[in-house]
């Protein structure tokens, strides 16, 4: 069924968002409860464009404008999954989009640092964040690859934009024990990859294939020619 916009309120979702958890979150393999309470709490609808609210639970990435994506939720899920945070721990996001993945993270860390290269969208997910309450998210403008030094060192750190390669400022800022999750490869297809930081010694190690928008900043792909 289609919904009108005007008859939208917060709680008309749960079906859709228990629906959405079980069938693409639990059936394929995600089982942290804690991950999963965490999307549980957060109201994914109010993160994706009005006209595209509709389809907010839907297993698919959705257009925020400028040529950005909300990440498909089930990628969401796996990579905050994947850097195992804890309560008391600080993340840095690169790719702050709309904001959904921040709030995500908020919920299962301390401090959320997350660092969007447009301004126009760092501006909107600032706003997004504070109207909904997710005050332990701290939103900057600016190129991520550069990551956040005077922040720095994070117990973990999420890339949600296509790498060339792994960002070198990114690793430094990483903690000891510290995880970073980020899709690397071409601007077609990634794969990603978590790396743990232990003492001197990276481990490295490959998940799954993935598909995200191109990381564009000085330790990422060039600045696309302007149309
Ligand atoms: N996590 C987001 C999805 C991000 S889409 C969400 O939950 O909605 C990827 C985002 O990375 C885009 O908004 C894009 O503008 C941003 N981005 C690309 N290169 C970047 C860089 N070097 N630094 C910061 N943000 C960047």
């Amino acid at each position: 069924m289609r919904r009108r916009p005007h008859m939208l309120d917060s709680g008309e979702f749960v079906p859709e968002l228990a629906r959405m958890i079980e069938t693409q979150l639990r059936r394929r393999g995600i089982s942290d409860a804690a991950v999963l309470a965490a999307i549980e709490s957060v109201p994914r609808h109010e993160f994706v464009p009005k006209e595209s609210r509709d389809r907010a639970y839907d297993d698919v990435p959705l257009p925020i404008g400028g040529g950005q994506t909300i990440s498909q939720p089930y990628i969401v899920a796996a990579m905050t999954a994947a850097i195992h945070l804890l309560p008391g721990e600080r993340v840095l996001e690169i790719g702050t989009g709309c904001g959904y993945q921040a709030a995500v993270l908020s919920r299962l860390a301390k401090e959320v640092f997350s660092v969007e290269r447009r301004p126009e969208l760092a501006l909107s997910a600032s706003e997004r964040l504070a109207r909904l309450g997710f005050s332990n998210v701290h939103v900057h403008c600016g190129d991520g690859t550069l990551g956040m030094p005077e922040f720095a060192p994070f117990d973990a750190i999420l890339v949600a934009a296509a790498a060339p390669a792994v960002p070198e400022p990114l690793l430094a800022q990483l903690g000891e024990g510290g995880r970073m999750i980020l899709p690397v490869g071409d601007t077609e297809h990634q794969e990603l990859q978590l790396i743990e930081k232990r003492g001197d010694a990276l481990r490295k190690s490959t998940l799954e294939g993935c598909r995200f928008v191109p990381l564009v900043g000085y330790h990422g792909w060039q600045e696309p020619p302007s149309r």
